[in-house]
């Protein structure tokens, strides 16, 4: 199995789009790895891990086919994971031959972003009920799409709505993805999380160097979930550890994360990097 981190970035990007901090300002002046696009990710080449604004620079940069997925998993509504607009585009009058269904999983929230942004006056000529299905998705709920098998687990994030992170598995791998959560999980979430034995495992480290108890983690907290994980034989020496999901406000630059990573067997995701497992 693959995975593809395509964007690595909490939502104003890195450098941020209106930002001049050091971080920043050394990201534009280094750039290479030091540049992050917004939070996506492809597994295997069949599972589309959120949809941020940009997807469509994604699509170019990886030579994405998208009509070829039929599988897209939606932690949350906040802009950098959540960009429903584009999704106009698998209409056959924009998108020719896209084959299929897209099934598309979300809360509640990133169900009502959907209608709001699709169901409008000017797309009413192009309807994708056909060609994209919404599947409202909470905490705990277990499905198939395609060939994987997928948990919602709640995340310990934006408490508006019911943000989630996934466990999906196929071909005898399992992979936690959890992009956006901190680490008070809720206890329904813990044991969900605690049932399984990771071959990747890809934690939020949007704080860097600092922790603020919940909504996101910072590196102390991704190596306190590890240490429990790996206590309860969740994740042994030959899991892929990743962490992901970072910003500027975590005051680290992508060199000092990955030095931090290579003392801890951990990897610091960037965009591009491609892990094969
Ligand atoms: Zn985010
Ligand atoms: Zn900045
Ligand atoms: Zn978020």
């Amino acid at each position: 199995m693959k995975i593809l981190y395509m964007g690595t970035a909490a939502a104003e990007g890195w450098p941020g789009l209106f930002c001049s901090c050091p971080v920043c300002t050394h990201a534009r002046t280094n750039g290479g790895k030091n540049l992050r696009t917004r939070t996506q990710a492809l597994l295997d080449d069949s599972l589309l891990l959120d949809f941020p604004p940009d997807t469509y620079c994604h699509a170019l940069r990886y030579s994405l086919e998208l009509a070829k997925i039929h599988t897209l998993l939606v932690s949350h509504s906040h802009m950098d994971h959540w960009f429903p607009t584009d999704l106009i585009h698998r209409h056959e009058h924009f998108g020719h031959g896209a084959e299929g269904v897209l099934d598309v999983y979300g809360n509640q929230a990133v169900k009502d972003s959907f209608d709001s942004h699709i169901l409008i006056d000017r797309f009413k000529p192009h309807p994708i009920d056909d060609v994209v299905h919404f599947h409202v998705t909470h905490g705990g709920d277990r499905f198939q799409s395609s060939d994987w098998d997928i948990t919602a687990v709640p995340a310990d994030h934006d408490k508006r709505e019911e943000c989630l992170v996934y466990i999906c598995k196929k071909d005898g791998k399992t992979v936690f993805y959890g992009h956006d959560t901190g680490v008070a999980f809720s206890k329904e979430a813990w044991e969900m999380i605690t049932a399984e034995q990771y071959d990747l495992i890809s934690l939020d480290a949007t704080m860097g160097t600092k922790s603020i108890g919940g909504y996101h983690m910072g590196l102390s907290d991704v190596e306190a979930v590890l240490a429990q994980l790996s206590a309860l034989g969740c994740v042994n020496e030959h899991t892929v550890k990743v962490i992901n999901h970072f910003s500027h406000n975590g005051d680290m630059t992508h060199d000092q994360l990955t030095a931090w990573g290579a003392e801890r067997g951990i990897l610091a995701a960037y965009d591009g990097m491609e892990v094969k497992f």
